[in-house]
């Protein structure tokens, strides 16, 4: 094991921030629904281990009155001017931006990751608010479609909300998952109920408060706060719509209750990403993209990268650079800026890290970089890691880690790359580098993920939040961002008026003239170039 290339311990383990005071968390934790005198479930704050939250956990009783609560509101929230909820969502946008430092300790404080890693997440629900403020109208507005017969069919297409829309968060990025799902199902007209992880509660109920003080009306998105096997029937059973993000074994389940219920779902689920260095690459800016690629938020992160190819000319090269780069990241916790990696969230995350690693280390991988816990620095650190020789018999080979772990594999040409990119049931995220642009392009159309980035980790893709995202095979069905992260809320309505000549021969018409006259106009038609 290369021990040498540790990185550096930096801080010593902070007190909880002073904005998280005892009066913002009983804010916050008095907007979850849930009865007064509920059983309470304790929180610890990852970078310590310290208690963190008391929050009360919602029983089946309290989700259905969530939803009747939500049921309620949605009707007057859909009814109103869609500039209204425009007007909402940008005065969140810029309630988000004023207060973001509070966002930004609540998340490090939840979540363990560092300040820059949070940051991210404020930028991208700004994004996410403005984009669906400006954008919702020209989607869901009635849209003149042709109709059966040209003039004389006057056809419409309708977008309704599905209803309530139930939301379900993972901890990993708390504002980012949470908010972001929820923002385009309220702009949409729906209600939400939502249950995020518990671990990071209090920032999907920062939004909710935020949203509020934005000007949402009283019942339209509800928070509840409980384990998937206490409460996640009765969220299922109450749902018009499921948007669920988490691990592909849950999505499969919240998959066949949907089908049992013939209720649309949409699922953000694991992923296993690759990243392909091709032999033209920019060896420096490869090895500090891969940095960027594997280890934000101490690698949970769904489209963060788990598989590195490198073209064999430049492997060493590549290796020598990633490794030094990573050698220098800071890895602590600190309430502020001056930290590249930060801590694990959950004690089950530290243990599946580890016994990843363990694992292939036992079975010859040899450790690059990284490859130990931290308990120095905190109950949850990891070290940024680098494997090589890793080999199919090893779970972290194609089972997704989501944490500070990478291997690192030569290949051939590209073919192996692209093939072995492929090998694996996920596809959500992929990253391809190279010198020359066009032809990295044309080759991520050949990599089996939802999302592919050229020179870049994954933040060109995710910020492109006018084109889908989400993933393929295990990765998920059903996309955010761009139409379909709205559109998939709402129930198309299609309204046909069918004036003068139906469908019918006009009266005295034999049936065979009004058959030669239709077969006549269809020839015309495709003739006129008619789509
Ligand atoms: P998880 O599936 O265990 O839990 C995710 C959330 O779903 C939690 O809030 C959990 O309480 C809830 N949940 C689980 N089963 C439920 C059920 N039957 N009913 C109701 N709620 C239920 O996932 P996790 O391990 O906490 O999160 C990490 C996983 O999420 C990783 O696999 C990661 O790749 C994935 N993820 C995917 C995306 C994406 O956009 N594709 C984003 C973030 C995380």
């Amino acid at each position: 094991m290369v021990t040498d290339h540790a990185p550096r311990p930096t801080t010593r383990r902070p007190a909880l921030p002073a904005s998280l005071t005892p009066a913002l968390l009983a804010r916050l934790t008095g907007r979850i629904s849930a009865a007064a005198d509920a059983e309470r479930v304790t929180t610890s704050a990852p970078y310590t281990g310290v208690p963190l939250a008391d929050l009360p956990v919602s029983t089946p009783a309290d989700v259905r009155d969530a939803y009747t609560r939500a049921r309620a509101a949605q009707t007057s929230w859909a009814a109103l001017p869609s500039g209204e909820r425009k007007r909402i969502l940008l005065r969140f946008h810029d309630l988000v931006l004023l207060r973001q430092d509070e966002a930004l300790d609540l998340m490090q404080a939840e979540n363990g990751k560092t300040r820059r890693d949070a940051f991210l997440e404020v930028t991208d629900i700004a994004i996410t608010a403005r984009y669906y403020a400006r954008n919702a109208a020209r989607y869901l507005s009635p849209r003149r479609r042709r109709g059966a017969i040209p003039v004389l069919t006057h056809t419409t297409e309708l977008r309704h909300p599905k209803g309530v829309v139930t939301v379900i968060s993972p901890w990993n990025y708390p504002l980012s998952m949470a908010a972001g799902d929820a923002l385009p199902a309220l702009m949409a007209g729906n209600a939400v109920v939502q249950k995020p992880d518990t671990q990071t509660a209090l920032t999907a109920l920062w939004a909710l408060d935020l949203m509020h003080e934005a000007g949402l009306p009283d019942g339209v998105w509800q928070m509840v706060v409980g384990r998937g096997s206490s409460i996640g029937d009765t969220l299922m059973d109450n749902a018009d719509y499921m948007m669920f993000t988490g691990s592909t074994a849950s999505g499969r389940k919240i998959a066949r209750d949907a089908g049992r219920r013939l209720i649309g779902a949409s699922l953000e689920l694991g992923g296993k990403n690759p990243m392909l260095v091709l032999a033209d690459a920019d060896v420096e800016k490869a090895a500090a993209g891969a940095v960027a690629a594997c280890f934000p938020s101490a690698g949970q992160l769904c489209v963060s990268v788990e598989r590195l190819y490198v073209a064999e000319s430049v492997h060493d090269a590549f290796v020598a650079a990633f490794t030094a780069r990573t050698a220098r990241l800071k890895l602590g916790a600190a309430y502020d800026y001056g930290i590249d990696v930060g801590s694990l969230t959950t004690p089950a995350q530290l243990k599946t890290v580890s016994a990843h690693v363990e694992d292939a280390v036992a079975k010859g991988a040899t450790v690059l970089a990284g490859g130990r816990a931290r308990p120095d620095l905190g109950p949850l650190f990891y070290e940024p890691t680098i494997l090589a020789d890793v080999t199919p018999d090893m779970t972290l080979y194609d089972q997704e880690t989501f944490g500070p772990v990478v291997s690192v594999h030569p290949v051939h040409d590209v073919e192996e790359a692209i093939a072995r990119a492929n090998a694996t049931p996920y596809g959500l995220n992929a990253s391809v580098w190279s010198r020359d642009g066009a032809r990295a392009r044309s080759l991520a159309a050949r990599v089996r993920a939802g999302t592919v980035n050229v020179n870049e980790a994954f933040a060109a893709a995710w910020g492109s939040i006018d084109a889908p995202m989400g993933g393929m095979g295990d990765s998920g069905l059903g996309r955010r961002h761009g139409a379909d992260g709205i559109l998939k809320y709402t129930e198309p309505q299609t309204v046909a008026h069918q004036r003068l000549q139906g469908f019918t021969p006009p009266a005295r018409m034999a049936p065979e003239t009004w058959a030669a006259l239709l077969t006549r106009a269809l020839k015309i038609l495709k003739a006129a170039g008619v789509r």
